[in-house]
């Protein structure tokens, strides 16, 4: 392992600074450091690891498959680390990215506690320099940010949110001590993916759980179990097929869908194959619709058709995954409360107050999810080229440039920002951080100080994702994938903030751009 340079090359602080040690951002440095580059990390929390340092909340787990989710880059780490199970939970998460600091000696380069509140590019230096929260300034050639793209917890817009007087906590700034449930009254507002692991995990330990739900989703079972020695065998022999077919489908999971149409098989064809698919694990299920299995297995039908969607359709939001979700509606502990029948008026010292009646809690779970993909941009005040920005340029929704570089922002590059594909992301997560590094390695080769997307190139690339968004049934419901969040103020027209082609697709492109010597960029 090398170790970092004493100077940068450059005669600023740095020659790179990352901001976020999850799994982008750790991945990067490693790169980084390949380069022999002068870099730091800057991260808010006091661990690496991004999401699963964040998210402590019961029933936290990937519904990635674990083995597909994991690194790729170094065949040691393959081989040492042992998933336990096919969707491991939070804590082994964090575990795993620990494991791999430790491993790959990443610490030294992260500066923990610092959240970064500014970043402004200069242009006589042609470099950045950041901000802390404390005050202290940094500067560097290059910036990546690596802020994710579920990291900016949204709490929901309630009035006397801060009247509560029990414990109240939102799943993405869980405590680190346990939570103690026994017994107590619980309320989860909110039935989204963390909403649902939260609520399956908590019903058999609290005394009574209320749940809050303002839009039920379709839920599908996850069929977790733990890997034995055998199947981990075959998983680590399997590894370099495991991660040709993630670079193959659509979304970089295991699964591809199947390419019929529903209703090209016969009725006895299709019913045969969407059992199969109730029956596997994981995101293989998406193509399928499932109400009645909601009606089958949730006695009370009130609550069933409470919690059958109807504002959308199957597979056009993130598919949450379950373990006996819909089981816990059969509990005698456990109530539904409908907030579009029942709207939450308030929070009160004692609970929460619909129009209906007053509910007493001593624990509030707010499950209400994030100011997704753009969220952590607009906590930083980004100022490119003659100070226009970000968030000004982003106004009408984010235009980028292979969702990896901004006009007027020289020199930045974003890692799971807007319109990049994201699907199983740690696969999406190794591709932009080689890109990126390839980028800086030739900057690097070739002497260049200034790296910038032209408006030509940035026009180009955002009006390829809106075109790819027309049509597509997941762009045209409200969804933290289509920007809307009624949480956040402004937050409440739809943007394209994802790319939804196919990963392979936008690989090859991205190759493209560097086979031909990244001259749609201008550089100098
Ligand atoms: C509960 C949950 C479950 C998920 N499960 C899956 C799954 O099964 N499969 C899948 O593919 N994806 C899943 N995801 C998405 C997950 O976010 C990505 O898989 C991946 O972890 C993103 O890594 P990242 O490093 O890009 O971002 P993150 O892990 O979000 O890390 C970003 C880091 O940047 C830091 N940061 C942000 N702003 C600043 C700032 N201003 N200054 C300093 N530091 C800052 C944050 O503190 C954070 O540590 C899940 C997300 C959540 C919330």
């Amino acid at each position: 392992m090398s170790a970092s340079p004493p100077g940068s090359t450059s005669g600023l602080d740095f020659d790179a600074i990352i901001i976020g040690a999850g799994l982008s951002g750790m991945y990067q440095l490693y790169r980084a450091r390949e380069l022999s580059l002068k870099v730091r990390v800057f991260e808010a929390g006091t661990e690496v690891g991004g999401t699963w340092y964040w998210n402590r909340y019961p029933g936290a787990r990937f519904d990635s498959e674990s083995y597909s989710y994991g690194y790729s880059f170094s065949k040691e780490l393959l081989e040492e680390w042992e998933w336990s199970e096919h969707f491991a939970g939070q804590p082994e998460t964090l575990r795993y990215c620990k494991y791999v600091a430790d491993k790959f000696d990443l610490r030294r380069d992260i500066q923990f506690k610092s959240r970064v509140i500014a970043a402004i590019y200069d242009e006589d230096a042609r470099g950045w320099t950041i901000t802390l929260q404390d005050g202290s300034r940094h500067s560097t050639r290059f910036l990546i940010t690596a802020i994710g793209p579920l990291s900016t917890p949204t709490l929901p817009r309630i009035e006397g949110l801060d009247s509560f007087q029990g414990q109240s906590f939102h799943t993405a700034r869980w405590p680190k001590e346990p939570v103690d449930f026994k017994g107590k009254r619980v309320a989860v507002i909110g039935t989204g993916a963390t909403g649902v692991q939260t609520i399956q995990t908590i019903a058999g330990e609290v005394g009574h759980l209320t749940v809050f739900q303002r839009t039920p989703n379709w839920c599908a079972p996850l069929h977790n179990g733990k890997i034995d020695a055998e199947t981990q065998k075959q998983i680590k022999a399997g590894y370099p097929e495991l991660f040709r077919r993630c670079q193959e489908t659509f979304a970089c999971f295991i699964h591809t869908p199947d390419p019929r149409g529903a209703f090209e098989v016969s009725a006895k064809e299709r019913e045969a194959f969407y059992e199969k698919l109730y029956g596997e694990r994981g995101f293989g299920i998406w193509q399928g619709n499932f109400a009645r299995k909601i009606r089958q297995r949730v006695k009370d039908p009130k609550t069933a058709e409470r919690l059958i969607p109807k504002n959308h359709g199957f597979g056009t939001r993130r598919l949450p995954l379950e373990t006996h979700y819909y089981e816990v509606y059969n509990r005698d502990n456990v109530e539904l409360v409908d907030i579009k029948e029942t709207p939450i008026e308030r929070l009160t010292p004692t609970g929460i107050m619909t129009s209906e009646k007053e509910y007493e809690f001593d624990i509030i779970i707010f499950a209400t999810g994030f100011d997704a993909i753009t969220g952590a941009f607009d906590r930083i005040d980004f100022r490119g080229l003659d100070g226009v920005r970000l968030k000004d340029k982003w106004k009408s929704g984010p235009e980028t440039y292979l969702g990896l570089m901004v006009h007027q922002f020289p020199n930045m590059m974003m890692l799971m920002g807007p319109h990049t594909a994201l699907g199983n992301i740690p696969r999406s997560i190794e591709y932009s951080v080689d890109w990126v590094t390839g980028l800086i390695r030739f900057a690097r080769d070739k002497g260049l100080t200034w790296l910038e997307a032209t408006p030509e190139g940035v026009m180009s690339w955002t009006d390829h994702v809106k075109a790819l968004g027309v049509g597509l049934l997941s762009n045209e419901v409200d969804s933290w994938m289509t920007g809307i969040n009624r949480n956040i103020e402004g937050k409440n027209v739809r943007i394209v903030a994802r790319y939804s082609g196919s990963a392979p697709a936008y690989r090859a492109r991205c190759d493209e751009v560097a086979a031909n010597g990244y001259s749609e960029l201008r550089l100098a």
